[in-house]
């Protein structure tokens, strides 16, 4: 017996927004880096809400271009200023060390400082989010504001970090479905205090997979990757060539919960399935939404994207990255994001996924000429309820169910709404005229 799923997920949504935002404030004190110990805690936190399965990739194993890098331990950082003051102090904000700066302790003058002390001038309260990933080196980021004050004379400078052989980490949550085909969900783990980008984005995943793992008996397979972004991608790809041909459609999930609206980013090939199933789904949802056309940058999507591997993987964020005065600053803070903006993520992922989900193809069992619709008890007398388009919807997608279009061909074909051709299809289905090809 055929599966059709529909999800009853209004009713949950708001609870799922306070869960996910409950979730943000736990993870957003934690340093994470694209490897260490504040990315290993934050997927210890994940796999406490759904099991993960977690993988530990060497540092120096070469991944397609790449070679996994040290692993970068923090345990303090700060400036004594020559007043004696502690300045750029890591354990107020870890957003003060420039992500990946080597050991230092010695004492520099300003001038001897200043190269490495990072602002941004436009928003003179905010500290940066850097990192420095690709060659030894240190930095602090600090307010404009605080650096404009700094005296002339002596600082000391102490960070007590480590670069060594160590591990990548990601973590990965499969929901086995009726198909072994899938649908991917990938966020990055490797940014430390900001919440949108991309808290947000793990937050939104998570109740999402808690959600769907609930929902069973489910028609496709969803895996949900929690990975570093770029270095991360590239890995798991590598590490998991075997399972790319299994993948029918996905999204990288970010910026999930700001007040700005949903945008979708396309995936590389243009008549992708992931981008008919996107954005077919946000326009049922009748709520303003953004398109972005596919570009090489942005997030992890370049690398699903990427020409030998071009996956039907799309991005959905709400204001894109770097469109918001926020982005990578301190004041991507808990304010920034709000439960209700979270659930309308989920809301729309999961409109996207019950698309995925009962878009199948069928075949019509009575193809030679029209089958009698009265016999089956289909043709509704005039005066019927919403007789016209639903005989309409019968009758298209007896003629398209030709084994090679799926519902969502049918409803672009006919211009009829989508869910007038899958309650036809259903009905059709109950009396036996359709069966499906798996
Ligand atoms: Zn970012």
């Amino acid at each position: 017996m055929h599966n059709w799923t529909q999800f009853n997920h209004q009713g949950i949504l708001a609870s799922a927004g306070e869960d996910a935002y409950a979730l943000i404030e736990r993870l957003y004190p934690l340093c994470r880096s694209i490897t260490g110990a504040g990315t290993r805690q934050t997927l210890d936190i994940i796999g406490q809400q759904i099991e993960l399965d977690r993988s530990e990739v060497p540092t120096g194993t070469k991944v397609f271009d790449w070679i996994v890098p040290k692993e970068w331990t923090i345990r303090d950082a700060y400036i004594i200023s020559p007043q004696g003051e502690k300045i750029c102090n890591f354990k107020e904000h870890n957003l003060h060390i420039t992500g990946y700066s080597t050991p230092v302790n010695e004492t520099l003058n300003k001038e001897e400082l200043l190269p490495h002390l990072h602002s941004l001038p436009k928003y003179p309260k905010w500290i940066p989010y850097t990192y420095n990933y690709h060659s030894e080196d240190w930095g602090f980021s600090i307010s404009d504001e605080q650096l404009h004050s700094l005296p002339e004379g002596d600082y000391k400078v102490v960070i007590d970090s480590d670069l060594k052989h160590g591990h990548l980490s990601y973590g990965e949550h499969l929901i086995p479905g009726h198909s072994e085909q899938e649908f991917l969900i990938y966020s990055h783990i490797c940014h430390p205090s900001l919440c949108n980008d991309n808290l947000s984005g793990i937050a939104v995943a998570t109740e999402l997979a808690k959600f769907l793992k609930n929902s069973a008996p489910l028609n496709y397979s969803y895996r949900f990757v929690f990975a570093p972004t770029t270095i991360g991608s590239i890995t798991w790809l590598s590490k998991n060539q075997d399972k790319l041909a299994n993948i029918k459609a996905g999204l990288v999930i970010a910026v999930a919960g700001d007040a700005g609206q949903l945008t979708y980013k396309k995936s590389r090939n243009d008549d992708s399935y992931i981008n008919n199933l996107a954005i077919s789904a946000l326009e049922t949802r009748e709520m303003p939404f953004g398109i972005e056309e596919f570009t090489p940058f942005g997030y992890d999507e370049r690398q699903f994207c990427s020409p030998g591997i071009d996956l039907p993987i799309g991005r959905l964020t709400r204001t894109p990255n770097g469109c918001y005065p926020e982005y990578h600053t301190s004041a991507d803070d808990l304010n920034l994001v709000k439960p209700k903006y979270l659930a309308d993520t989920m809301d729309a992922c999961l409109d996207i996924i019950e698309l995925f989900e009962n878009n199948q193809t069928f075949r019509n069992t009575q193809p030679f000429g029209e089958p009698h619709l009265g016999r089956h008890g289909l043709y509704k007398k005039a005066g019927a309820y919403n007789i016209q388009n639903n005989t309409f919807a019968i009758l298209w997608v007896l003629n398209q169910t030709d084994g090679t279009k799926s519902l969502l061909d049918i409803a672009q074909r006919s211009k009829l709404a989508y869910s007038e051709i899958l309650n036809a299809s259903k009905a059709l289905y109950d009396v036996n005229l359709l069966e499906l090809i798996d």
